[in-house]
This record gives structure tokens, sequence and C-alpha cells, in this order.
């Protein structure tokens, strides 16, 4: 019998996990029994996959590196990556604007749905904490990010999930010493990160067997955490934009693939859907990393050169999605309160929501962070931002999942326009998760 596609199991964990989160809602003690006894397993999932994406970004990024016998190439890469993310990012955001401009889904949203969703959410504690968070990162000045890249303690970076970028710096400049010591020296050090590399990957594919699992517990938990269903039905409109826009970049993605890569945009989609699905049920691009890196290298076939730096990168500055969001949630906002929103506004707009996604962390719900930064760009009365925000709060997480799957979509696009524009052909290179089962027996 053929074997059921990855994807298709994740998709029934992901369906029968959303079936048995309504189910329980039935049931008084139906909560919280799915976060006591069903969520630890969706909990235990994500850490597995956080757990390997820095050892993951090391090795793969060392090899990739050391891989290349030129650096003037890696500066190639390096630049090409920038400029495709801020691209494609644009495109995003002028998507978004464009939708929430013609549509307007702020206009008809009623007095008593705005001052329902005020009480219900403006002293919710979810609001507030990222009010303070946004002061807190607002607090800084322009060139802290350049700052915050580079480590004073290698150890101390390698140890913490949230340093992915001083993580990256740390291994170009490792990388980049391997290169100008000579091969021979090298080669001691490049064996040892070439050989943590495929065993990193064999534990993204160990650890993937329970993804259909894992993405049931999550779904279920979901589904009985997420806010009443009438306030979601109110911001219909306003979700329908921003879903619109998310579906509108998938195309536009396919689009390039197709024409820029001459790659087969269908085959795209189908590879890279286990992570796209990871991404939707974990809301995180840090931590379907190592699935997309995994799915990018070995399913569609980017060499990890490129791929190694492309996507680790993306995950922490590139997300389309998210900024897409911001742009519609800005205007959203501004429209349902009365704020008037000058052309110039809007310019703003692009440029905040552009800065602001590079700033996003790659976690659940940090969009909505930097949304108050975009927020306050355009002027927002500061005394009316818990307001902004309640609005949209209860559709946050719904919108998140998506958004997410945008984002890690978009890191792979461009991993394969770099790829082809340096003129890498792109062909898979599959590992199973049982190449050497036979022998280990
Ligand atoms: N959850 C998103 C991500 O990890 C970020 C966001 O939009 O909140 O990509």
């Amino acid at each position: 019998m053929r074997k059921m596609e990855l994807h298709w199991k994740i998709l029934i964990g992901m369906v029968l996990g959303i079936l048995f989160g309504f189910l329980m809602t039935n049931f008084e003690w139906g909560p919280k029994f799915i976060q006591d006894w069903i969520n630890p397993f969706g909990t235990i999932f994500v850490k597995l996959l956080k757990l390997i994406a820095i050892p993951l970004i090391l090795a793969s990024l060392v090899k990739g590196i050391s891989d290349l016998k030129d650096i003037s190439k890696f500066r190639n890469i390096g630049l090409r990556t920038i400029a495709i993310y801020i691209a494609t990012t644009i495109v995003a955001i002028t998507i978004g604007l464009l939708l929430v401009n013609l549509i307007k889904p702020g206009n008809g949203i009623s007095e008593d749905t705005i001052a329902q969703l005020t009480e219900t959410y403006s002293n919710d504690s979810g609001v507030t904490s990222k009010l303070e968070e946004a002061s807190r990162q607002k607090e800084s000045g322009p060139l802290q990010f350049l700052e915050d890249m580079v480590p004073d303690n290698a150890f101390n970076a390698l140890g913490d999930n949230s340093s992915m970028l001083q993580v990256i710096f740390f291994t170009i400049f490792l990388g980049i010493s391997m290169l100008l010591i000579g091969e021979k020296k090298a080669k001691p050090l490049k064996d040892f990160f070439d050989s943590l590399n495929d065993v990193v990957l064999k534990m993204v594919d160990l650890i993937m067997l329970s993804a259909p699992i894992a993405v049931f517990a999550l779904l279920s938990n979901v589904v009985v955490s997420s806010g009443d269903p009438d306030l979601l039905l109110a911001l219909l409109k306003y979700s329908g934009v921003v879903v619109l826009g998310l579906i509108l970049m998938i195309v536009f993605y396919s689009l390039v693939v197709g024409t820029f890569t001459r790659y087969n945009p269908w085959t795209f989609l189908q590879k890279i859907s286990p992570a796209q699905l990871l991404a939707f049920s974990t809301s995180s691009s840090a931590a379907t990393l190592p699935v997309t890196m995994e799915r990018v290298e070995e399913h569609i076939g980017v060499d990890k050169e490129i791929s190694s730096f492309v996507l680790p990168v993306g995950a922490t500055i590139n997300m389309d999605g998210t900024s897409l969001y911001q742009g519609v949630a800005a205007v959203f906002i501004s429209q349902a309160l009365g704020f008037e929103l000058t052309f110039s506004g809007q310019l703003t707009i692009v440029l905040t929501a552009l800065l602001a996604s590079i700033g996003s962390a790659a976690v659940p719900g940090a969009g909505m962070v930097m949304l108050v930064i975009v927020l306050e760009a355009i002027g927002f009365p500061a005394d009316k931002l818990a307001i902004g925000l309640a609005l949209i709060f209860a559709v946050d997480r719904p919108l998140d999942m998506l958004r997410t799957v945008v984002n890690i979509t978009g890191d792979a696009t461009v991993s394969m326009m770099v790829a082809k524009s340096v003129g890498q052909t792109i062909k898979p290179k599959v590992k199973n998760w049982d190449d050497n089962l036979d022998e280990v027996r």
C-alpha cells in the first residue's frame, strides 16, 4: 500500500483536533481536560523543534559557508537576500493597504460593537502586556538592532533561542574564518559540523513522525482557549480583508516561483506544505524553522550554502504576512475609531510596517506588539491605543496562525529566488527518516 504523505497525516490531525476542541467546549470540564491532558503533547513537540533550532542553524550555516570556495559569493548571496526580502515585504504591505482602503472594513463597525470589544478586551492582560512590551522596544535607539546583533558571549547567545541573529552573526564569523585558515586546517571542524548537520536533520525527521498527534493537541487547545464566537463574527469583514491579502501573497509567491525560478508552483506548495501546516498550528516561524529548512533543502532542493543563510535570517527579519496584517490593522483601527489617515500617513505605515516586520520576534502574537509602534508612528492618539488593540484582539490568534504560514512561505520563496539568481539548479535530495534503520538494527 502506498504510504500516506506527511501533509495529509498532519491535516487529518489538525481537523480532528479542531473537532475535538469544539466537542470539548460542550462540557464544563472539557477545556481544563484539554489543557491538562492534551495540550502538553503539543507543547513538548514545539519544545523539541526549538531544541534543535540553534544546533541546526550553527551546523548548517557553517557547512554552507565553508562549502563556498569564494567569500565574495557569500556577499552576493547576502545582498540579494536582503534586497529581495525588502521587496517582497513592500509588496505585502501594499497589497494590504490597497485592500483595506478599497473594502473599508472599519467603516461598517457599529458603536455597540466597539463598546463591547473595548469593555471585554481593553483591560485584558493580553492587550496591556502588548502595550508594555511595545513601549519597552520603543525606548531603544536607532542603531540598537545592530548592537543587539553582536553577542558578547558566544555561548550565552547559543544558549538563548531568542538571540537568533546573534547566533547567525557568530556562525558567519566562524565560517568565514574557517575559509581563511585554508581547507586542510579547517577540515576537522568542517567534518564535525557536516556530521552534526546530518544528525540534526535526522532529528527533524524523527520529530516530524509525531507531528500529526502534536497538531491535534495544539489545535484542540486553540479552540478551547479562543474568545466569544459572537465577537469573532463582528470582526468578520476585517478578518476577511487580512485573509484575502494573505491568499494573494500565496498567489504572488506561486507566480514568482513559476516565472522566476521555473519551478512548478504546485509542486512547491505541496513540498513546503508540512512546514506551512506547522506554522499554522504553532503560530511561530522560529519553531517551524527546522522543518522549513529540511523541506527547502531536501525536498525542494535549494543548496545549503543558500538555504542555511536565507531561512534563519528570514525567520527573524522577513515577515510578509505580519507586515500585511499590520498595514490592514492600522488602517482598520483608524477607520473604526474615526482617526483621519492622510496619504503620507499611509506611506508612514509602509515604512514602519517594513521596519516592524524586521523587528518582530518570530513567536506567537509578536506582530501585535509591533502594530503599536506602527500606530504611534502615524500619530494615533496614545489614549486610544488600548481601545484600538481591543478591537482586533479577539481575532488575533487565528490571523496570527495564517500570517505565520505566509511568513514561512515567503522565506522559502526567497531562498529559491536567491538560489536561482546565483545560477544554482534546484533539485531535491530527499532523505527518509529510516534510511539506515536496517544497519542500526
Ligand atoms: N507569529 C508570527 C511568526 O512567528 C509573528 C506575528 O505575526 O505575530 O511569524
